[in-house]
């Protein structure tokens, strides 16, 4: 996420609390239809024509907080209606993609890239007139016109104008997008496309207008919270240092989790250390081989990246399970079969590799944001707990440091590299999916040859990741403090 929380973030973060207050009071079925205009009454939007338009936008980002697919024709519904049926009915989870467009939201934005601005003077030079290699310019009322139908949107004439009164825009969420899902819809609203789309949340963090956004999976959640017979685990990744302010620990978070129900609170750096084993054993058997090179296959956006776009490449990604998958098989390896896990983490990829890949392993999947709002609408303030010292959860609660810094852009490969003790190795790093995106393409053409790449879809990793609260940079130098502390045993 970015470093700055923008009124986008504070709106969606304040409808998901909402939405897990109304749970926990007993009140969803009954006050839902009312929270839109609670929440216009009480000032949180102000910004389109109308109340009424406000009020529409709301409905349709309080029916992702439910979890509810916004373009499915039954989800035309009432909230109140809708709010009762995914009280009523058991959880079933879709795979539809989590990231979505909300229509009513969606400013449509200008898809003319050159757009000359009011400091165009109308100078006697002339020189974007002069520059257009298609005559796409003219002059009128005083000022310069660009004939869209010739316009090739070279920017020859942006750099040519002296007062730089033509600038090239895009639309803030193609622009976000490094694998062009974001396309033009109805009437120029966006549109994803779900077949080039990966999954990594770019464009949920870059649109000003809040128009995509991605469907939540509180009310399950909290459903198995409040209701399951078996014990509810919650997996958390290890980069949630610092997501919940400062002096939130492990030993605070893990107090607050289990005030809100989780049986068990375990960490997936101890399944990042199963995978730096079995990655290893499996890229010494790929350069034995000679098979190519060996992606990790720890972030699904690299993956969905990797199979979506580069399938020339797919035989490359590791087979070893990402260590949220890791963990959960441990977890229900060494206890009862029936548990419930839920990983929370920074991802929305993870949604879908949930769905995808867990077969069952994993029940759900809350981003930082999403089990802060639910911590709120329950009413526990993690920054008054003690934070109990609790006994450690065996390997659970104890990786190493390796594992702990998997978060961060680089730590899969240092851990790789620092496992197998081997000279000689070649390998490459690249975090965000343009730059993934960029190697890949170098490794397709065979640019150069290498053992290992580690692509991570977010920018600094997963401390960067969609679902995370504290901008990369803290997440970072907190990430460091806590692996000096687990080093010196603290
Ligand atoms: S940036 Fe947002 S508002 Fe603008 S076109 Fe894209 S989705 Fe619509
Ligand atoms: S690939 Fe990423 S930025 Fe592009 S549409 Fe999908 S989630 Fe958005």
């Amino acid at each position: 996420m970015a470093e700055v929380i923008s009124e986008v973030t504070k709106i969606r973060r304040r409808v998901l609390t909402e939405v897990a207050a109304l749970i926990f009071n007993n009140r969803l079925v009954e006050d839902v239809e009312g929270l839109p205009k609670k929440l216009t009454d009480e000032g949180l939007t102000s910004y389109r024509c109308c109340q009424y338009k406000e009020q529409a936008i709301l409905q349709e980002r309080i029916k992702l907080a439910l979890g509810i697919d916004i373009t499915a024709e039954d989800s035309k519904k009432r909230l109140e209606e809708l709010a009762r049926n995914v009280l009523d009915q058991p959880v079933a989870r879709s795979d539809k993609p989590y990231i979505t467009l909300i229509e009513e939201a969606c400013d449509h934005c200008s898809i003319d890239k050159m757009f000359v601005t009011n400091a165009c003077r109308n100078c006697v030079a002339h020189n974007c007139v002069n520059s257009c290699p298609r005559d796409a310019i003219k002059i009128v009322d005083n000022r310069a016109f660009i004939i869209r139908e010739k316009c090739i949107e070279c920017g020859l004439c942006a750099k040519a104008c002296s007062y730089g009164a033509i600038v090239e825009i895009e639309r803030p969420c193609s622009r976000a997008c490094a694998v062009d899902a974001i396309v033009s819809g109805d009437k120029a609203s966006a549109a994803i496309e779900e077949g080039n789309c990966v999954e990594c949340g770019a464009c949920i963090v870059a649109c000003p207008f809040g128009a995509i956004s991605y469907r939540s999976e509180i009310v399950n959640a909290i459903k198995m919270l409040r209701h399951s017979q078996s014990e509810t685990v919650a997996l958390v990744a290890p980069s949630f240092i610092g997501q919940f302010g400062p002096g939130v620990d492990w030993d605070v978070l893990k107090e607050g989790l289990k005030k809100l129900g989780f049986t068990r609170v375990v960490m997936v750096a101890a399944g990042a250390d199963e995978v730096i084993r079995e990655e290893s054993r499996e890229l010494l058997e790929n350069i034995e081989f000679n098979k190519g090179v060996t992606f990790n296959s720890c972030c699904p956006s690299f993956k969905n990246l990797i199979n979506k776009h580069y399938p020339e490449l797919t035989a490359g990604i590791s087979t070893t399970e990402s260590p949220m998958l890791k963990t959960a098989r441990l977890l229900k390896k060494s206890g009862d079969d029936d548990i419930k896990n839920i990983f929370i983490g920074p991802c929305l990829a993870k949604k879908g590799e949930a769905i995808r890949e867990s077969n069952g392993l994993i029940d759900g999947v809350l981003t930082y944001e999403e089990i802060a709002a639910v911590l709120v609408g329950a009413g526990i303030n993690l920054a008054k707990l003690g934070g109990e010292k609790s006994r450690r959860d065996n390997n659970l609660e104890n990786p190493s440091i390796d594992a702990l810094n998997f978060c961060a852009a680089g730590g899969v490969s240092k851990a790789i590299l620092n496992s197998m003790e081997r000279d000689g190795l070649q390998v490459k790093t690249a975090a965000g999916i343009r730059d993934c995106d960029k190697l890949l393409k170098q490794i397709s053409r065979g640019v150069f040859k290498i053992d290992f790449m580690e692509g991570m879809g977010c920018q600094d990793g997963c401390i960067g990741g969609p679902g995370t609260m504290t901008g990369p940079a803290k997440a970072k130098g907190l990430l460091k403090k806590m692996s000096r502390e687990v080093e010196m045993n603290v």
